[in-house]
C-alpha cells in the first residue's frame, strides 16, 4: 500500500506542487486547506505522516499539531512542519506543540520528500514482535505501546524512539548528539539543544503520578536511563 500524506496548507500553488511530487514519487496524497478540514480528512483517511503548515486562516498550524497530539488516531502520527519562521524559539515552540521536524520556506520538493521518507523510516519501529522491559516501564514494539505500572505512557513519535533507544541500552549516559543520531537519524537537521525539549516531554510523560524519574542527566553531556535515578 502507498503511504498517504496529509498536506495541510493554503496556498494552493505550494499544495499543487507538492502533490505533483509526491505522487510522482509513490505517495497518495489528501489534502487541507485550514485545521478543521484536517481534522475531517484525518477521521475519514488516516495518514502516514502529515505535512503541516504553521501559516493557516482560521488556526495556527502550532495549534493543528496540538489538537492532532490529542487525538488517539494521530497521536504518534509524524507531523512535519513547513515554517518561513527560522528562529530558535519558533523552532522549539514548534517541537513542542508535538512535531517531528521543520523544514523551512522556501525548500525544494526533492528536500521535502527526503525529510517525508526520513521520518517515516524512524516512525517504523526497528523490531516486529518484541518488548523491551526496564524497571517497571514495558515497551510493546509491535503495537507502539508503552505502560509503566500498567499504566498506559502517551508518547510521541520522537519521545518513543528516544525511550526505545534508552531501553535497548539501559544505563548506559549518551550525548545529546548520539540521543540526535538514534531518534532523528545522521541526516537530520536538528539542534542538540531540541534533545532537551524532547526528553522533557518523555520525562513528562513517564514520570506521572510523582513516581521516580527514571531518566539521569548528566550535567553539560546528556542523559541515560536508570532504575529510580534521582532528579
Ligand atoms: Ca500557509
Amino acid at each position: 500500500m502507498k503511504p498517504r500524506v496529509l498536506i495541510v496548507e493554503d496556498e494552493t500553488a505550494l499544495v499543487t506542487l507538492l502533490r505533483y511530487n509526491l505522487e510522482r514519487e509513490g505517495f497518495d496524497v489528501g489534502e487541507a486547506a485550514d485545521g478543521e478540514e484536517a481534522m475531517v480528512s484525518v477521521a475519514e483517511h488516516k495518514p502516514d505522516l502529515i505535512v503541516l503548515d504553521w501559516m493557516l486562516p482560521k488556526m495556527s498550524g502550532i495549534e493543528v499539531c496540538r489538537q492532532l497530539r490529542r487525538k488517539a488516531e494521530t497521536r504518534a502520527t509524524p507531523i512535519i512542519i513547513l515554517t518561513a519562521k527560522g528562529e530558535e524559539a519558533d523552532r522549539v515552540r514548534g517541537l513542542d506543540s508535538g512535531a517531528d521536524d521543520y523544514v523551512t520556506k522556501p525548500f525544494s520538493p526533492a528536500e521535502l520528500i527526503a525529510r517525508v521518507r526520513a521520518v517515516l523510516r524512524r516512525a517504523k519501529p526497528a523490531f516486529g514482535g518484541e518488548t523491551l522491559q526496564h524497571d517497571d516501564v514495558v515497551m510493546d514494539l509491535a503495537n507502539h505501546r508503552v505502560t509503566r505500572e500498567g499504566r498506559p505512557v502517551h508518547l510521541g513519535p520522537t519521545e518513543f524512539r528516544l525511550l526505545r533507544h534508552f531501553l535497548a541500552h539501559p544505563g548506559r549516559v549518551f550525548s545529546r548528539e548520539q540521543l540526535l543520531d538514534a531518534a532523528w537519524g545522521r541526516d537530520a537537521y536538528v539542534e542538540p539543544r531540541t534533545v532537551d525539549v524532547h526528553i522533557r516531554r518523555l520525562r513528562k510523560a513517564l514520570n506521572g503520578d510523582g513516581q521516580a524519574d527514571l531518566i539521569r542527566t548528566v550535567r553539560a553531556f546528556g542523559y541515560a536511563l536508570d532504575t529510580g535515578a534521582a532528579a
